[in-house]
């Protein structure tokens, strides 16, 4: 499963993620001069399709449950973006989440647009079969929206390769035709990517080695903090540790655990992996959700979910660097905080985007039906994503701005001007 589902943190400003996004695109689209038309058309969504998606539960009775996909843009390509099963996805987060998906493709330079998804479900209250049926019928629904070159879903909070396993293989039913690239993040055997599961820890820990390199710090006498030990957070603070660096806390919604000296994280995986929970980890000190991302370190990296830097705990993060492994872990009300205090935060559109990168290579050799060793998709993806970050830091030094409004613009003036040489179809 990715990430972990459940609220990792009960710190809140009730900031809606989408306001957060729109905040900082409008700043991006001023500063570019967008021209009215453009700003509109960048603005709204797509398409926003909410399905009911009807199944038989295993006690014989029929359950209706709601899904989502919101298409924010298409104009570089093919909508891409992950699906979401948790009891909290709602029609908003799910536009903000769309829309961070076109800013991070146009980043990372690949030729997709952004596109989000999911379910309204506690996916641990329902057994396999349910599981299977209501992925199918959500599919189903959804015939006519997905397809290889027109909306390509891939995981993301509580989804994973079997649930991409049955996305392929509903529509591969109703077209007759094995579709690989009609989902990314498959298993293997299916047409999966070597590397695609690690690819989003492996991209912040690319772009957490570039941004000490800015400031002049040396991995190995640099320390982090990590907060989500799902797929994200579990792989960058692996890499990291690999890397030299001490990992002085990591948590997830179950707790999260400190030690001065530094957490050894393949013993961390090995406890986790036979307890389901961080606590209780020999040698570590338990602190609490809050503690976590107020710890004295030189990284920290929210790897967890939207919302946990806020205007209400901003003052209080003491790092040198925050890195986001998450989608909108830091509001829009906290960037000037953050920014007043010197941090350098490496923003989620770019940071991230490592797991996209690799879904494109996916998708890639898909329709080559040709597959890459582990070494070609890793140094490929290596490449991109520091492409990526000179450009970001490009873009912030030429307007005098944060790495993440750097981010923006290039993303923006990027979609802006493909959308002037399509121009509009009437
Ligand atoms: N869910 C991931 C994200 O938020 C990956 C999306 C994809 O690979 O399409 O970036």
């Amino acid at each position: 499963m990715d990430i972990n589902y459940k609220e990792p943190a009960p710190i809140t400003d009730r900031e809606n993620p989408f306001e957060s996004m729109m905040e900082r695109f409008e700043l991006a689209a001023r500063i570019l001069g967008l021209e009215d038309g453009a700003y509109q058309y960048l603005k709204n969504p797509t398409k926003q399709i909410i399905t009911a998606i009807p199944i038989q539960m295993d006690d014989g009775k029929i359950k209706v449950f709601e899904g989502y996909r919101v298409i924010h843009n298409d104009v570089l390509g093919p909508s891409k973006g992950g699906l979401r099963f948790a009891p909290d996805v709602n029609l908003d987060e799910m536009k903000a989440l769309a829309a961070w998906m076109t800013w991070k493709c146009a980043v990372v330079n690949i030729p997709f647009g952004g596109a989000k998804g999911g379910i309204v479900c506690d996916p641990d209250k329902l057994s396999l079969g349910e599981l299977e049926r209501l992925t199918r019928r959500f599919t189903a629904n959804l015939l006519d929206v997905f397809g290889p070159e027109r909306d390509i879903p891939a995981p993301d909070m509580n989804t994973n390769e079997q649930i991409m396993a049955w996305i392929m293989d509903t529509y591969s039913m109703h077209m007759k035709a094995a579709a690989r690239a009609v989902v990314t993040g498959k298993p293997l055997i299916l047409g999966g990517s070597l590397g695609r599961r690690e690819a989003t820890g492996r991209g912040v820990y690319i772009v957490t080695l570039a941004a000490l390199r800015k400031r002049n710090m040396d991995p190995s006498r640099s320390s982090v903090v990590v907060q989500g030990f799902g797929n994200v957070g579990s792989v960058s603070a692996d890499m990291l540790f690999k890397s030299g660096m001490k990992v002085l806390a990591i948590g997830d919604i179950n707790g999260s655990i400190f030690s001065s000296r530094g957490l050894n994280i393949p013993d961390v995986m090995e406890y986790f992996n036979k307890n389901k929970v961080l606590t209780g980890f020999p040698e570590s000190e338990t602190i609490s959700h809050e503690d976590l991302l107020e710890v004295k370190c030189d990284v920290l990296v929210p790897a967890a979910k939207e919302d946990q830097i806020t205007k209400n705990n901003a003052d209080k993060i003491r790092c040198k660097i925050v890195v986001e492994g998450a989608n909108g872990p830091t509001s829009a009300k906290a960037d000037p905080i953050l920014q007043e205090k010197g941090i350098l935060v490496v923003p989620d559109i770019l940071a991230n985007a490592g797991g996209v990168t690799v879904s494109y290579f996916e998708w890639v050799q898909d329709r080559m039906g040709y597959f890459w060793s582990i070494d070609k998709v890793n140094t490929r993806l290596e490449r991109m994503m520091l492409e990526a970050f000179d450009n970001v830091f490009f873009h912030a030094e030429r307007y005098k701005q944060t790495l993440r409004l750097g981010a923006y613009l290039l993303a923006i003036d990027k979609v802006a001007k493909t959308l002037k040489l399509r121009g509009i179809y009437a």
